[in-house]
């Protein structure tokens, strides 16, 4: 075992409730000795914060179908349900006639805006993607409109100037830009505000794959401008199985539900379907009441904690982690832009002559350090950015219970490991 820090130098977090449940829970490793986790796998899923925890448990007792039951549970669920949208949308900085519609998480929210959008709709995506906001576009049944996938591009400025080329060419009709907030390969920050305002001025949209972001950084619609976001609940600090589409309505409130069925129904007749009104129209089947109420709970944490003091914690130990891992010659740091361009806490890269798949299996088995390994379901990029002889690479995420203990220990284990190699 190697490098703890003795002299933390970053801060505490502000409030106990922004504590991960579970954080200092002992694992074993092969020799048998018991260590802290340290989990380096936040941008994959986060665990629960201590304050979700303590809303999930207040919610339990009562937990039942929202909207359609008069009995005092249901009635409590529906009001739970409904300040769980209120605070999203505030937590989204959604303007008054934006919907907030709760799904699944990003994928199922990108789904369901592609197969909501107008059938002729041209959609540009950069190659870069996460293969959620990548893929949905291309499997919209037989729908007319195109995708125009764009090249990764060299730098932001490249990036804005790549979709003003691509919208303004797009054939006439409606247009829709989709990216990524923050890269959940390299962490990089995407210039939404600029592309958001190129989209516009070609009459087209935005939407927003905000997975990545929101847990980092404040997003908000009415200041970027954008006309959609997507985020999931279980990279926001709360469980898995909700997550959130938020923005404009026309398109939304135009779209046969995606998910047909109870809910999203206002009345059915024989040889009829009245279909309801956003939101409940894009929420067929009993919603997840716990996950939105959950999801929500994180959002309110993360607000009432600030969540700009939370991004200069995570800045000191994203620096210090990068400055450690340059400082290991065999290191390879996968990034699409230079090195100073803003980052949320995330950091991929692969050590020069060890597979990452045994990198990552050792850091586990013999320092008790999670990181994950592969492509991350962004091949397009993480195959670009792999250094010559690399299949994969290991990706380092970090969250509100990473410590400087558990970065010098990455540290210290990737230099340990490469000075051993395979
Ligand atoms: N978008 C980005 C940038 C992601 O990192 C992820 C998950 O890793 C997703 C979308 C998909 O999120 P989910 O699996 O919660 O639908």
């Amino acid at each position: 075992m190697t490098a703890v820090a003795e002299n933390p130098t970053i801060d505490p977090l502000p409030t106990a409730g922004l504590a991960v449940v579970g954080a200092g829970v002992r694992i074993p490793l092969v020799t048998g000795e018991e260590v802290d986790y340290a989990n380096f796998d936040y941008a994959a899923s986060a665990p629960c914060l201590t304050a979700v925890r303590d809303v999930l448990g207040d919610a339990l007792p009562y937990y039942a179908s929202v909207h359609r039951g008069a009995g005092f549970h249901s009635q409590v669920s529906t009001a739970a349900y409904e300040r769980a949208r209120r605070t999203v949308a505030a937590f989204l900085g959604a303007r008054d006639n934006d919907a907030v519609v709760f799904v699944r998480g990003t994928t199922d929210a990108l789904n369901l805006l592609a197969r909501s959008i107008p059938d002729q709709c041209t959609v540009v995506v950069f190659a870069g993607e996460h293969h959620a906001s990548l893929l949905p576009w291309q499997h919209r049944g037989s729908r007319a409109g195109r995708v125009v996938r764009l090249p990764l591009p060299e730098s932001p400025a490249a990036a804005v100037e790549a979709a003003r080329e691509a919208l303004r060419s797009a054939p006439e009709g409606p247009r829709l830009l989709c990216v990524t907030a923050a890269s959940n390969v390299t962490g990089e920050i995407w210039p939404v505000e600029e592309l958001t305002a190129v989209a516009h001025a070609a009459g087209a949209r935005i939407a927003v794959d905000a997975a990545q972001l929101v847990p980092h950084r404040r997003f908000s619609l009415e200041d970027t401008g954008a006309d959609y976001v997507a985020f999931s609940g279980h990279k926001l600090y709360a469980p898995f199985g909700a997550g959130v589409l938020a923005g404009r309505t026309d398109w939304l409130q135009a779209a046969t539900p995606y998910l047909a069925g109870g809910g999203a129904t206002g009345n059915v007749t024989e040889d009829d379907v009245r279909w309801n009104d956003l939101p409940a129209r894009h929420e067929a089947g009993s919603p997840n009441v716990l996950g939105a109420v959950a999801l929500a709970a994180a959002c309110d944490a993360l607000t009432a904690a600030g969540q700009e003091a939370l991004h200069a914690r995570e800045q000191a130990l994203l620096d210090r982690l990068r400055a450690g891992l340059a400082a290991v010659p065999a290191v390879r740091d996968l990034s699409l832009w230079d090195a100073g361009h803003p980052r949320v806490g995330i950091v991929s890269f692969v050590v020069d002559g060890l597979p990452s798949d045994l990198l990552a299996a050792a850091l586990s088995a013999e320092y008790g350090i999670g990181v994950r390994d592969g492509l991350f379901c962004a091949h397009l990029l993480t195959r670009c950015l792999l250094p010559e002889g690399h299949a994969q690479a290991v990706r380092a995420s970090l969250g509100l219970g990473t410590t400087e203990e558990h970065v010098d220990r990455l540290i210290g284990a990737v230099a340990e490991l490469a000075a051993r190699g395979p």
